[in-house]
């Protein structure tokens, strides 16, 4: 069930869980949350700056 979008410059940034590791490909008014094992704490690749989604 994956629909992946690699199409379109600069449509996505990439991050890393922060718990299994995981490329994450986010795009603007995503949900931030890691589609492998749920973790919401994820790391952006380049500048390892935290960016955490608060969770409800
Ligand atoms: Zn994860």
């Amino acid at each position: 069930m994956y629909h992946e979008q690699k199409a379109g410059s600069g449509a996505g940034v990439a991050y890393n869980c922060g718990d299994c590791g995981s490329e994450v490909l986010l795009r603007p008014g995503d949900v931030i949350i890691c589609r492998e094992c749920g973790y919401r704490i994820l790391y952006k690749k380049r500048t390892k700056q935290v960016v955490q989604f608060e969770a409800r």
